[in-house]
């Protein structure tokens, strides 16, 4: 089977599997802030969640392009995959820097569904983008580290039992470089929450499962530290062209969708004796944007033939990004202006897919992080921070 074939079965296939989980599932979910369990947990047994993880462990042994063409379907369709992403590439440093037994011990069931590791801890408050200064600790007493501190932004730790967490090891005045000294641990959710770690949700613009978490003498095993202590900070590095492509992809579906809904509504709806779309000011905002969108679909593309050949792809994965999340940004508004008035109630879906996906200029990574990678690492000039 040619790549071109397999994308146009995958995207046949969740396609069907979005088709029972429409407008009026993530529209009431949004509502009441609730979790999409039961589309997780579809997405999930079908094994779409598992495409990245190797054959011999349990999953499809897929490219980060078919895993792509999985989460910009979800968002194609209307959904979101921001509720379960995570689970597709948190668990790359995991099958990257884990140890054959802690791979043997997860990843075939993260595979089949039976563990969820779909939560990452990094962000700090006090500290933000710049990652190398956060503060939480985690001092080694014999077999165990304990953990003090604190996290906010951590999105599905209610949803997942496993917690891939970024702590200091090493204080920062005690390395030659502040990249040093950040270890990845595993955290046992079950086991933490209550002894050592608690989590409050926090309130926000979208139904996004993300909490505060606080740590106060957590203990973990030495047993769950992912690959060697000092190093979480690389092995960061490492995950996040995967996530820029996914990602990308995503705002890809996001663009898609609201341009089919504005093309849509502009031939409709009727003011003046004619379709809004007939007038140029209504109709050329739409064209431009699905043509933003079709050439960050491009990008992502590149990206993901560079990732999959294992070739450098960073400068490609961080332009994908932020054209897609741009793209899409850019789709959503114009489509907001489109409807009018009804684009701001609720039971259209124009300003829920809105505010979801405003998300991705923001997060993972903001645009001006993005920028000034591609200023520095790929123009080579002054670093500015
Ligand atoms: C809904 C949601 C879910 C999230 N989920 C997770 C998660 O699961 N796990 C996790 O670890 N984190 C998560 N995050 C955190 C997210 O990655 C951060 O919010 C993001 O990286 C920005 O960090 P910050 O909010 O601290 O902003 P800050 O670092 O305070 O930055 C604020 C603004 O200033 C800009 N800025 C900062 N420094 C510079 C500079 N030197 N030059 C130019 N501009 C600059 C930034 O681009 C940004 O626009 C989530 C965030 C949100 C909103």
């Amino acid at each position: 089977m040619t790549n071109t074939e397999l994308h146009t079965d995958l995207r046949t296939a969740v396609r069907e599997l979005c088709s029972r989980f429409p407008d009026t599932y993530w529209r009431e979910l949004d509502a009441r802030e609730a979790y999409p369990e039961e589309f997780v947990k579809t997405l999930t047994e079908a094994g779409f969640l598992a495409a990245l993880i190797p054959e011999e462990l349990g999953g499809s042994g897929l490219g980060i392009a078919e895993a792509s063409v999985i989460l910009e379907e979800v968002n194609r369709s209307g959904g979101n995959s921001a509720a379960c992403h995570a689970q597709m590439y948190i668990m790359g440093t995991l099958l990257r820097h884990g140890s054959d037994e802690q791979r043997r011990q997860y990843l075939p069931k993260i595979a089949s569904g039976e563990l969820r590791l779909q939560a990452f801890g990094v962000t700090e408050p006090t500290t933000g983008t710049d990652t190398t200064q956060m503060k939480t600790m985690a001092v080694r007493k014999g077999d165990t580290y304990v953990v003090n501190g604190q996290k906010v932004w951590i999105s599905r730790v209610d949803y997942s039992d496993l917690m891939l967490l970024v702590a200091r090891t090493t204080p920062i005045e005690e390395v030659k470089k502040k990249t040093e000294g950040l270890t990845a641990m595993m955290i046992d959710l079950k086991q933490a929450v209550g002894n050592g770690m608690t989590v409050v949700p926090i309130r926000a613009m979208i139904n996004h499962a993300t909490t505060e978490v606080f740590f106060d003498n957590l203990e973990v095993p030495v047993a769950n530290r992912i690959g060697e202590e000092g190093q979480g900070f690389r092995y960061l590095l490492d995950g996040l062209n995967a996530e820029r492509i996914l990602i990308a992809a995503e705002c890809v579906g996001d663009g898609r969708w609201f341009i089919d809904r504005a093309r849509k509504y502009a031939s409709d709806r009727v003011v003046f004796g004619r379709p809004i779309g007939q007038n140029q000011g209504i109709q050329f905002p739409i064209a431009r944007a699905h043509v933003n969108v079709e050439a960050a679909d491009l990008m992502r593309i590149r990206a993901a033939e560079l990732f999959d050949d294992g070739k450098p792809c960073g400068a490609e994965a961080n332009m994908a990004k932020l054209l897609a999340a741009d793209a899409s940004w850019e789709a959503a508004n114009v489509t907001m202006q489109t409807y009018g008035g009804f684009g701001f109630a609720e039971e259209y879906d124009i300003e829920r897919k809105f505010r979801e996906t405003r998300l991705y200029q923001t997060a993972p990574i903001s645009t001006n992080l993005i920028l000034s990678y591609i200023g520095q690492h790929v123009l080579g000039m002054p670093r500015s921070f």
